[in-house]
């Protein structure tokens, strides 16, 4: 079954606003001729809505990299669904392993979130990863099907036609190590094999699943050629006009 190629970039808390609409204009001028793949990026939230104006009428989509679990409130330096969907995005980025890390997310909030995501009309770019403590301790499938049941409990077969999973081991994250094209694979099926589980062959069939983790031009074709690999979410080789476009094309190339 063919499912959705995906090329997201996640520039987390990089670019001025006057740095992120040169990149973006950048990859508009040098991906302006991709149809075959989705590409999607996700500037910090002061640049989200020039991003967004920028790229209405491209192929470019617009990504939040978080939001908050509730639609507004007293939360001082939060961003809500409605903002992110006000600024043009069509995506959001939750459970990424520096939100899980830093600002305590667990799979309950996450599990919120998504949820709220989905009412709005957000899809969403649903993180899992192990740390390396929890791979070498062996408990890699455990936490990976831990996380991603948690964050997807109570949602429904056709919600998940809304959720793009990536799947990103902690220790691969801007650490220059990233896993295998095998280790890659072999945790994607494990993904897929749990969807199939909660829904079934169809819904699992028809989900995007990314890897992320060190992901860069001169890594990306050994890994898009792996089965489960539906694309890819980009931290650092995001970053630079020359570095995104040139993996994205190396992907896309590799899949066809
Ligand atoms: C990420 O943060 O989602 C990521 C994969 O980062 P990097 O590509 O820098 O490892």
């Amino acid at each position: 079954m063919a499912r959705d190629l995906i090329f997201a970039g996640n520039w987390k808390m990089n670019k001025t606003i006057k740095e992120a609409l040169e990149l973006v204009n950048g990859l508009k001028r040098e991906l302006v001729d991709i149809e075959e793949a989705k590409i999607v990026v996700a500037p910090p939230s002061t640049a989200l809505s020039c991003v967004g104006d920028t790229i209405v009428d491209s192929n470019i989509d617009l990504s939040a990299q978080n939001i908050h679990s509730e639609v507004s409130g007293a939360y001082t330096g939060e961003i809500s669904v409605l903002m992110a969907k006000d600024a043009g995005c069509k995506y959001t980025i939750i459970g990424h392993s520096e939100r899980r890390k830093y600002f305590k997310e667990d799979d309950a909030l996450i599990n919120k979130k998504i949820k709220l995501a989905l009412e709005n009309n957000l899809e969403v770019i649903f993180c899992v990863g192990e740390s390396l403590e929890e791979r070498e301790e062996g408990r890699m499938e455990e936490v990976v099907k831990t996380q991603l049941l948690g964050g997807l409990e109570g949602i429904s077969k056709d919600d998940l036609a809304r959720i793009v999973v990536a799947y990103e081991p902690v220790w691969a994250i801007g650490t220059g190590k990233n896993a295998t094209p095998q280790e890659a694979q072999e945790v994607h099926a494990l993904i897929r094999e749990e969807l199939v589980k909660k829904y079934d062959q169809e819904a699992a069939d028809s989900t995007s699943i990314l890897y992320g983790g060190s992901v860069k031009s001169d890594n990306i074709e050994d890994l898009m050629k792996k089965e489960d690999l539906d694309g890819v979410l980009v931290g650092g080789a995001s970053l630079e006009i020359g570095d995104f476009s040139e993996l994205v094309k190396k992907g896309l190339s590799a899949k066809q």
